[in-house]
């Protein structure tokens, strides 16, 4: 059973009502450590035209759908590239997109 500090913790960083990291530099959902048979499954209406990363539209990854901040998914959840992964709720790269975004972070 988690404290009472974590359970709030655990709430302020739901990635279902944020997406704060998916719609932070077009840099960010590069393809890195996956191999060929991961990234095969990708839909390439979301692959970048240099095949390098995920497309984005701006900022903003063009795999993420609803309202950063408020109501968000990841339309290729089971396929994410690694990077993605990566991305832990809480850790200093999520607080960075958060900050961006004007989300709290404590
Ligand atoms: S910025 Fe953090 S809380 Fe928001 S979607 Fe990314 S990992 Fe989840
Ligand atoms: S692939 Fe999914 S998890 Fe990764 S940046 Fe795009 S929307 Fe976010």
């Amino acid at each position: 059973m988690s404290s009472p500090q974590e359970a709030a913790t655990t709430a302020l960083f739901d990635c279902q009502s944020c997406g704060a990291c998916c719609s932070y530099s077009a840099e960010w959902p590069r393809f890195s450590t996956e191999d060929d048979a991961q990234l095969d499954r990708i839909p390439q209406k979301y692959v970048s035209s240099n095949e390098a990363g995920m497309r984005c539209d701006g900022v903003r990854c063009s795999a993420l759908s609803g309202e950063v901040g408020k109501h968000t998914a990841c339309g290729i959840y089971e396929l994410r590239p690694d990077v993605c992964r990566a991305c832990m709720p809480g850790g200093d790269d999520c607080l960075m997109a958060r900050r961006a975004h004007g989300l709290p972070i404590v």
